[in-house]
């Protein structure tokens, strides 16, 4: 029986875990679960699985919740977030949480030795760096992706030694917009940004699909996760979503994982790995009613997010966290209305130009430049 906790259990990672979870009762059992501000799915979810520890956004929640459930152990905001990602009786920590306020914890998770299930690919790419240097430090902490191209990766790795992989392919849906021109996205709404065609999921992560800073963000997060030079990091567009990436080996070989679009399969690997495991939880590709894989380059005029990206990962440092910084607070305001499509990649250029490099070598260093690069954005783009 593997002990799990869940950070982001309300959204659409957490939501997919809890289902993998329910069919594997007798392997998995959730011992905390954290929601920020979904207090109704948050109270669903602890009377039907019943966690010892439970982490909301709100003090006030957290005094709520405790009256409900006096037994149970509450925390709430960021320190509380910490907690959940240190819990003793945590053999897994699922770190689903959005955006890079979910770094903290999973240096907690590291620090006592957990395996990490990483969905939340903004901590790999602000603070990669760092992270690699406390798992070194930590030799019994794991991380093991789960995020679909990198469980992908791992997974056609597997068997594989490092020197003998020669070039990493990730492949992207492409998006919302695949195929759109420039002068199409300058007016798209943030309705039409949200309608993704192969995922259904969170709304930061969709609208960064749709202007590709999600793939970008993966090549990071697989420099990050694999120690693969950039240069062997290739990404294309396979809009069928059906090969979620491939390794390309010394001797030409190229191993691909591939499946049906659903995040169940890489949540339940990270879980059991290096074991599989028969679930009813898990759908099976049926491979005659595919009709055509295709692979395509991306469109770096129209679409900059791969691109930004590159430039970020190479200068290294503390530019990947500015990156990933500016882009949250530039889908912040897209989603709010106050800013158009392409600003997001006008807000994270002009944002890695004005910043100064620095080396990340403590926390503090990481929490700094993020703040600082949010206060830039929303100073410069962000006022009414
Ligand atoms: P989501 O928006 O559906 O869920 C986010 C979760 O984080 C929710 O439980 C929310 O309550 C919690 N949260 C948000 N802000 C918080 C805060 N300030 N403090 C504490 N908790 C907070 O997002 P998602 O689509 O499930 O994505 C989660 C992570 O997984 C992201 O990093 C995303 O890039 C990654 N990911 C998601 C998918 C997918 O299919 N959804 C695939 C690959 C990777
Ligand atoms: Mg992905």
């Amino acid at each position: 029986m593997k002990n799990i906790t869940i950070l982001g259990s309300t959204g659409s990672i957490g939501t997919n875990a809890l289902k993998v979870i329910k069919e594997k009762k007798d392997k998995f059992k959730v011992i905390g679960i954290s929601g920020y501000s979904n207090f109704d799915l948050l109270k669903k979810q602890i009377e039907e699985f019943q966690p010892k520890y439970i982490c909301i956004g709100s003090k006030s929640a957290a005094e709520e919740l405790k009256i409900l459930y006096p037994e149970k152990i509450i925390y709430f905001g960021d320190e509380g977030l910490k907690n959940m990602g240190a819990l003793d009786e945590a053999d897994i920590v699922l770190t689903a949480i959005s955006g890079s306020i979910g770094i903290e914890a999973t240096v907690e998770a590291i620090k006592k030795e957990k395996r990490i299930a990483l969905a939340n690919k903004e901590t790999m790419v602000a603070a990669g760096e760092y992270i690699n240097k406390l798992l070194k430090k930590y030799p019994k902490a794991e991380v093991i992706p789960v995020d679909s191209e990198h469980s992908a990766l791992f997974q056609s790795m597997q068997g594989s030694g490092k020197n003998e992989v020669k070039t990493l392919i990730i492949t992207a849906s492409g998006g919302t917009f695949r195929g759109k021109t420039l002068e199409y996205l300058k007016n798209v709404t943030v309705e039409e940004a949200l309608k993704h065609p192969n995922w259904s999921m969170g709304k930061k992560i969709t609208i960064d699909s749709s202007t590709l800073v999600n793939k970008g963000l993966e090549v990071i997060e697989a420099h990050m996760l694999f120690n693969i030079d950039y240069d062997n990091i290739e990404v294309l567009v396979h809009p069928q979503s059906i090969v979620h990436s491939m390794v390309e080996f010394v001797d030409s070989s190229i191993i691909a994982q591939i499946g049906v679009p659903d995040m169940k399969l890489p949540i339940q690997y990270a879980f059991t790995y290096p074991d599989r495991e028969a679930s009813t939880a898990l759908e099976k590709l049926n491979l005659k009613k595919l009709k055509e894989l295709t692979f395509d380059e991306i469109n770096s005029d129209v679409f900059k997010g791969v691109q930004l990206a590159f430039k970020a990962g190479r200068i290294g440092k503390s530019m990947p966290c500015v990156f990933n910084s500016a882009n949250e607070v530039a889908v912040e305001l897209f989603l709010k209305g106050k800013i158009k499509f392409l600003d997001i990649y006008e807000i994270i250029e002009s944002a890695m130009a004005q910043h100064e490099l620095k080396a990340i070598e403590t926390l503090e260093i990481i929490k700094n430049i993020d703040k600082e690069t949010r206060k830039w954005v929303y100073e410069n783009y962000g006022r009414d």
